[in-house]
């Protein structure tokens, strides 16, 4: 189904990891290394950092973001932080409903789908993510999971607004196991996530949103799942810390295939 090139984007999630020293060296020895990507790199620092990580990527192509963000807009809510926030301090995107904040927070799709719709508000770009856990495939209700998730989390987006976001599959028995899905578990999982897209808002839509894959990314497997039709690029957490095998990831040949 996949008739659009789309563009490969690389992601890479820190996690609460680096501190704004750390991070403004790493961009430094990042911007060299990244130059001949033709991936839309993106990186996604603590709060704390996106001011100084955005100042150090002024003028390059590297995009930076936040890994969560509030459903509200301002309030008693305390710890917690407004897309227009996170706009303000140099963020231009935003992870939501990874699956570290739903098991360790205790986020559902009811929360993720009212934090798609405020920082859709305020014009913060989503990476909405998605994936089942190894009971639930191991029961056989992967796609079961897959539709409930996507359905309620992007519950009320316009066809317009479902062009700015992407969708991010990390099926949790893969994130930070060293055990990642293989190409074809992986390329049938986001056919499927393309499919239900095209099911509810049309095949434009779904042609031309971008899936990333997430979960125990290295540079051995990067170019095998990039090499999947319906895999656009990679969400990568561990791998993303070190920048020389960052910069390999993002240097991988297979970024340049086109898509038919
Ligand atoms: C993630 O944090 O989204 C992730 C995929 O982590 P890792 O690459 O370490 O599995």
């Amino acid at each position: 189904m996949s008739h659009v090139k789309r563009q490969t984007v690389i992601v890479g999630n820190w996690k609460m990891n680096k501190t704004i020293a750390e991070t403004v060296d790493f961009i430094a020895s990042f911007i060299p290394l990244m130059k001949n990507s033709a991936a839309q790199i993106l990186l996604a620092v603590p709060y704390t950092a996106i001011r100084s990580a955005a100042e150090s990527a002024l003028d390059t192509d590297i995009f930076i973001g936040a890994q969560n963000v509030s459903d509200a807009e301002e309030g008693p809510f305390t710890g917690e932080i407004s897309a227009s926030m996170l706009i303000e301090a140099g963020a231009q995107f935003v992870i939501i409903g990874h699956s570290e904040r739903r098991r360790l927070f205790h986020e559902d799709n009811q929360l993720v789908n009212r934090k798609v719709l405020h920082s859709l508000k305020d014009d913060l770009y989503p990476i909405v993510c998605v994936g089942e856990t190894l009971k639930e495939r191991e029961a056989g209700k992967t796609h079961e999971i897959l539709q409930q998730q996507i359905e309620e989390s992007l519950k009320g987006l316009s066809k317009e607004q479902m062009e700015f976001l992407m969708i991010a599959y990390e099926p949790v028995w893969a994130i930070g196991t060293g055990k990642s899905a293989t190409p074809e578990i992986a390329q049938e999982a986001m056919l499927y996530c393309r499919e239900l897209i095209a099911k509810s808002w049309g095949q434009a839509v779904a042609e031309k949103i971008v899936i990333l894959y997430g979960g125990s990314i290295n540079v051995e497997n990067a170019g095998v799942l990039l090499e999947q039709k319906d895999i656009d690029g990679l969400l990568v957490g561990g791998a993303s810390l070190n920048v020389e095998t960052f910069g390999q990831i993002v240097n991988n040949q297979k970024i340049n295939i086109v898509r038919k």
